[in-house]
């Protein structure tokens, strides 16, 4: 048994703690409160963390780890997004699998020391994914991504082959690691093909996490079927229809949403688009960052958060966001979101910290067992150091985390009652 003391405790579900203590046994927290708590165990070891502010581990809802490598390497494409994606699927074909886990390890590593305690990962490669997030001792489901797969006639060939690979990660599972799949958007992966992803993910409870209403030019295609990949389609004789409708209602006409998918992005998500990911309860791991690094603009965040919707911050790659750090994601997300034409209200430091955390758990409906410092969640934790002098003084602890914190303040992060990070 351990306790781990701090200036502050911010256990999310409930009022940040000053001078407060979490009593962890084994992966279990089963103490949070003042100091009144330490007395209580009085066998255990205490671990005094001083200026720092103990939180639940970050919720990272939306990475591809196995593209760390590919980092800076693509950022002279970035204005034109088409380009951009086949770019890097050229450079990533050019990897072999060694150096595919071996960068899909640094990201992990990247995470832990941002706080980061749990990842939704996205994998062509998903075997990559798998072996960092054990390796490093995190958190997390691995998707596997299709692959280029836009047309009805081979859906049925492409699905056995997806379902091969999901069941061979499937036996590399732990208590900690799960395995999903990432029907990967709605311009590669054709109508027949999310209707049996679907299906598979209802009937087996897998989950499931695509790419949606990321772009302007994905919304142009979708709704009239012109612009963005009808070059790459005709090029490669591919035969595509356009729906005619938004990316987020074509999902739902082919029962995608139903399996209450993590939708990535969602920029151009309509009101009326809000209303379907709340009604179907779906959720949606909202990457600003990325977004904005692309130019494709800002989602309605606080429509979804307002709208009931479980809503967690995701990095994206490093190939696009540069970096892994779930602060600097939380702060950029209220700023936008502020600054956005039609933004309803502020979003608030306090409510982008819950964002990062219990907000992700939601969103991979995993709020059962992480997410907040509860007495029988896992002990998940992440120590925000805030005794530098960009942080002082600490009139507000919300805003000290959130406005004038970065991942390099991150002094410890911990999974399951393991550490999996500490500064030196
Ligand atoms: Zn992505």
């Amino acid at each position: 048994m351990k306790i781990f003391a701090a200036e502050y405790v911010l256990p999310v579900a409930s009022d940040p703690i000053q001078d407060g203590a979490v009593v962890v046994n084994g992966d279990r927290i089963i103490g949070v409160g003042g100091r009144d708590v330490i007395a209580a165990h009085p066998q255990a070891e205490v671990v005094e963390l001083g200026a720092a502010a103990i939180l639940p581990g970050f919720v990272n809802c939306h990475s591809h780890l196995e593209l760390t490598s590919l980092r800076n390497a693509l950022d002279d494409v970035e204005q034109d997004f088409s380009a951009w994606l086949l770019r890097l699927n050229g450079l990533r074909a050019e990897l072999n699998d060694d150096e595919i886990k071996a960068a899909a390890i640094l990201g992990a590593q990247e995470g832990a020391a941002a706080g980061v305690t749990c990842f939704a990962d996205i994998g062509r490669m998903g075997f990559a994914g798998l072996h960092a997030l054990k390796e490093v001792g995190l958190r997390g489901i691995v998707h596997q991504e299709t692959e280029f797969a836009p047309e009805d006639a081979n859906a049925e060939e492409h699905f056995a082959k997806l379902v091969d690979k999901f069941e061979q990660l499937r036996e590399g599972e732990t208590d900690l690691v799960r395995v999903g799949l990432s029907p990967h958007a709605p311009y590669t992966v054709s109508s027949r093909l999310f209707e049996m992803i679907a299906q598979f993910s209802i009937l087996n409870r897998v989950p499931i996490t695509i790419h949606a209403g990321e772009s302007a030019s994905e919304h142009e295609l979708l709704t009239r079927g012109t612009g963005f990949f009808t070059d790459v389609y005709e090029k490669y004789g591919v035969e595509w229809y356009s729906p005619h409708c938004t990316p987020i209602e074509y999902l739902e006409r082919m029962g995608v949403l139903a399996a209450r998918p993590l939708l990535a992005h969602c920029v151009t998500a309509s009101e009326t688009d809000v209303a379907r990911i709340a009604s179907n309860g779906a959720a949606v791991a909202h990457c600003p960052k990325s977004n904005a690094k692309f130019g494709h603009g800002t989602a309605p965040f606080e429509q979804l958060l307002d709208a009931g919707v479980a809503v967690g911050l995701g990095s994206d790659s490093v190939a696009s966001n540069n970096v892994c750090d779930i602060i600097e994601e939380a702060r950029f997300a209220s700023l936008v979101s502020r600054n956005r034409p039609g933004s309803r209200r502020f979003a608030t430091a306090r409510e982008m910290l819950e964002v990062a955390t219990l907000g992700g758990a939601r969103a991979l409906q995993m709020d059962q067992e992480i997410g907040s410092l509860e007495v029988g969640k896992q002990a998940d934790l992440t120590v925000v150091s805030v005794e530098s002098a960009a942080q002082k003084p600490v009139n507000d602890i919300h805003a000290a985390v959130i406005f004038a914190s970065n991942a390099r303040d991150v002094k410890m992060t911990m999974v399951a009652g393991k550490p999996v990070y500490e500064r030196e």
